[in-house]
């Protein structure tokens, strides 16, 4: 089986990895690999914290992730001796006043009504939780299972398991869809040169629809939705766990790295394909960031950055078999693709090699955009 996956961010890179071990001969293509929104994001594990009301299958989604991480770092520490920076420490979210209280309140509750263990904690066992927070802080949520892992350790770690399986990388830009006897049967680079597969994997973020020769409505659309982070660096340990807050109804979150980065993040903007960073982005998450850990003013400035995270149009990710024989679609991850890495390559990989794929996969398919999808 000849295999073409279009894009090395986390997804295309940890699905390389398991079809190559599964037996595919993969190409993975990609210009600058991880350079999307793989290279900005903080890395936050939680299906928990992010939880949203009528998000349950992407809950279930979320926590055969990140229950499958463990296992999954584990094995691609070993194989590549490279370190990921995963943690295990819990996410603390936090709320600033009475109305952030009740906010988190109510998600304790429906948390609870899923059967989700959380802690509820006062204003008082925050800080001894987190002692740099702010003392007016109300009350908070601690996410035990929770935890995160370093993005931009995880994908040298991904791309050099998926080389040791077998794959190989071409550093160039997929510019068209091969399509001969109504299948897809290939990818054309932008030097001309045609890469020939019995199946296609389009994992390119919001940029997955955006090939030659793609036939109408069979790639669902992706859309960017950006996301600005601050990266600041502490000498010595600011905070002991990734910490979420709500202030004034807006969210903020801070995420520690054992070697000193601290990750603010992250604004959700949908300005189409814009990746500047503004002053405007950068002073709310400052603002906000100040408000529940006064301390970040002292820490030194490192980097800002820009990403864009693909969001489908119900916000989950697209997994699965298009309309187009031997064409399929491996994105709309939106803020989790950093978390579903293992439970998506997984899915991918089964689904690319005939396996048996997981239950959990069946929400996601493509075809759940079919009535939007097909041409008038
Ligand atoms: P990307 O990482 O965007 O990779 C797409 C790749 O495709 C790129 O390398 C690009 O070069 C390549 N490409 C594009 N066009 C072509 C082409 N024509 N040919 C070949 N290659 C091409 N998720 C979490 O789970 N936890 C978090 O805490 C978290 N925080 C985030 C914070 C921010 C600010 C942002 C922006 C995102 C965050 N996310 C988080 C979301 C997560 O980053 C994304 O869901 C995930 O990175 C998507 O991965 P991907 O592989 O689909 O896409």
């Amino acid at each position: 089986m000849e295999i073409v996956i279009v894009g090395a961010g986390v997804v295309g890179l940890a699905t390389a990895w398991r079809a190559a071990a599964g037996g595919a001969a993969v190409t993975l293509v990609d210009p600058e690999p991880a350079s999307g929104a793989s290279a900005v994001a903080a890395g936050m594990l939680t299906p928990v914290s992010e939880l949203t009301y009528g998000e349950e299958p992407l809950l279930r989604l979320g926590l055969a992730s990140r229950d499958r991480y463990g296992a999954f770092v584990a094995e691609l520490e070993d194989l590549t001796g490279l370190d990921t920076g995963y943690r295990t420490d819990g996410i603390i979210e936090v709320a600033f006043d009475a109305d952030d209280l009740g906010h988190l309140d109510d998600l304790r509750r429906f948390q609870e009504s899923l059967g989700i263990p959380v802690e509820a904690l006062t204003g008082r066992e925050c800080r001894r939780a987190e002692p740099m927070l702010a003392p007016g802080v109300r009350g908070g949520l601690l996410a035990p299972e929770d935890g995160s892992i370093d993005p931009r350790r995880l994908t040298p770690a991904l791309l050099a398991a998926a080389e040791r399986a077998g794959a190989r990388l071409v550093r160039r830009r997929a510019a068209g869809l091969l399509v001969e006897r109504d299948a897809a049967a290939g990818v054309r680079l932008d030097d001309g040169t045609e890469l020939r597969a019995d199946r296609v994997l389009l994992a390119a973020g919001p940029w997955s629809g955006d090939l030659d020769g793609l036939p109408p409505g069979t790639v669902p659309p992706v859309r960017p939705v950006k996301g600005q982070v601050i990266r600041l660096r502490a000498r010595t340990p600011f905070i002991s766990r990734s910490t979420r807050g709500i202030v004034k109804g807006s969210s903020v979150y801070l995420v520690p790295r054992a070697d000193g980065e601290v990750v603010v993040g992250a604004t959700q903007e949908e300005l189409g394909f814009d990746t500047r960073v503004t002053a405007g982005g950068l002073w709310e998450l400052l603002r906000d960031a100040r408000e529940l850990l006064p301390g970040i003013t002292e820490l030194e400035f490192a980097e800002v950055s820009a990403g864009l995270r693909p969001g489908s149009p119900d916000n989950a990710p697209v997994m699965g078999p298009t309309a187009l024989p031997g064409l399929y679609v491996g994105t709309g991850h939106f803020r989790n693709g950093v978390l579903l890495t293992p439970v998506s390559a997984d899915i991918l990989a089964a689904t690319l090699l005939d396996a048996p794929v997981p239950d959990v996969a069946a929400p996601f398919s493509p075809d759940r955009f079919s009535s939007e999808l097909s041409p008038e």
